[in-house]
């Protein structure tokens, strides 16, 4: 698969804060890195490391073009839920992050105003989050951390990291790094955010029509009269891990989340390449020639003469080099194999659609739970007042999260064949 995209230049808008983010991502992380792996501590989880970064540079921080603090928030346990629960390779996570290219796909997909950006290979995303989300995410950390522990098959977003980035004016931008759940190498020629709730959750089928890349939601697919296709194996699976994924989220009173589904049908296989052209391509300033070598040797504080090499490269790299033009990105062809651990992602980096007989289909859904750090806040409490003036209380989306999940968890169950059919959800 072969992506072609504008490039985008020093005078786009985000470039400054890209080029910051990833800068202190490859220090902060690789210097986390180098030390001795131990085990962690109830400070761990409260725990902040700070770099200043500016043009001239120092002893702990290499010059960056720009001036910026960057915030590494708690980065044991980031890195403990990485290498030991999420089976990341410390030298493939940096190097996917700070290569060459970042893509950036997604603008604003969400009402939120969150952005997203893809890493240069497909598997991470970069969303910037609200600081309440951040504040949030730390809140619990503790319990995503025991979660993710006894739970390998976990559907939720998987964090790999907790970042802040202030810019000299003062304005902080926090964001989190997290799995991409749609595979590098498959198409997806159906995407569905579903949540269980039916108030308001249309996209336009018109608009469906001409867009491949539409995002549908739970009217949609009842309307579509669709089912997740998955025989009585994967089913009773797939239903256990959403039950004590919901079970958590309503432990930490969240709502809001979504069940992202994606479907890649294999008769169609990746001959529409729906995402070519579709892209921006952002460069953020590191030597092209960063080998998967050279990036373990710097994730290590190396000092070998590759790696030395590379951190001096890094500094004197020409912000000049970069302009506009058209950025090629080439994905691999085939499943790349770093899913196999789990579950739910082991078929071609998803789950493949079964029959009554647990025989393969022709279909690879792509699927997890995303969204999940809006606390039941004041401000949900206020929304639910007003919208449960005029809709039916238990349809429209903000319900308190105990009600959220059990909403959640039926409706999933429900779209399972063979689990009841969206069918009762219509009749309501
Ligand atoms: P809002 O709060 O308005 O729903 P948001 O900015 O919080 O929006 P999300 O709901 O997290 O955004 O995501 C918006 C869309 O981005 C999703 O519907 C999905 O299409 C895409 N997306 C989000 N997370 C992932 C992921 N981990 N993998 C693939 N796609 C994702
Ligand atoms: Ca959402
Ligand atoms: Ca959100």
């Amino acid at each position: 698969v072969v992506l072609v995209g504008n490039l985008i230049g020093e005078d786009h808008v985000n470039y400054v804060l890209m080029y910051n983010m990833l800068t202190g991502i490859r220090i902060g992380v690789s210097r986390c890195q180098a030390k001795v792996k131990r085990a962690l501590t109830d400070e761990d989880f409260t725990a902040r490391h700070k770099f200043s970064f500016d043009i001239v540079g120092n002893e702990l921080t290499p010059s960056a073009k720009y001036d910026f603090k960057f915030k590494d928030y708690a980065p044991w346990v980031f890195r403990e839920l990485r290498e030991d629960y999420f089976h990341l390779d410390p030298a493939d996570y940096l190097l996917s992050l700070t290569s060459k290219y970042i893509l950036s796909e997604l603008g604003s997909p969400g009402k939120s105003g969150s952005f997203f950006y893809f890493s240069r290979d497909y598997r991470f995303i970069i969303k910037t989050i609200h600081h309440s989300e951040h504040k949030f995410l730390l809140s619990i950390l503790k319990d995503y951390h025991q979660h993710i522990k006894n739970n390998p098959h976990t559907l939720l977003s998987r964090f790999y990291g907790l970042h802040r980035v202030k810019l000299p004016r003062g304005n902080k931008i926090h964001f989190v790094i997290m799995n991409n759940l749609f595979p590098p190498h498959r198409d997806v020629h159906e995407t569905f955010d579903l949540k269980g709730s039916t108030v308001g959750r249309e996209y336009p089928e018109a608009k469906a029509a001409t867009n491949p890349r539409a995002v549908l939601k739970d009217l949609n697919w009842i309307n579509r009269g669709k089912m997740l296709e998955l025989g009585p194996e994967k089913r009773a699976l797939l239903t256990e891990q959403l039950r004590r994924d919901a079970e958590l989220l309503r432990k930490i009173h969240v709502m809001d989340y979504s069940l992202l589904i994606g479907i890649h049908k294999m008769e169609r296989g990746n001959r529409d390449n729906v995402r070519r052209n579709t892209l921006k391509v952002f460069s953020p300033d590191i030597p092209n020639g960063m080998t998967r070598r050279a990036a373990a040797a710097n994730a290590k504080g190396g000092t070998s003469p590759e790696a030395i090499a590379m951190r001096r490269a890094m500094r004197e790299s020409d912000p000049k080099r970069l302009g506009h033009g058209k950025g090629t990105i080439r994905l691999p062809e085939e499943d790349t194999g770093d899913r196999r651990d789990f579950l739910f992602y082991q078929d071609e980096g998803g789950l493949r659609a079964t029959d009554e007989a647990n025989d393969p289909l022709d279909k690879i859904y792509y699927l997890g739970v995303i969204d999940i750090l809006t606390p039941y806040s004041g401000l949900k409490k206020l929304e639910h007042f007003w919208k449960g003036l005029s809709a039916d209380r238990h349809k429209i989306s903000p319900v308190e999260p105990g009600e959220y999940a059990d909403r959640f968890f039926s409706f999933m169950k429900a779209i399972m064949r063979g689990g009841g059919g969206g069918e009762r959800f219509k009749a309501e």
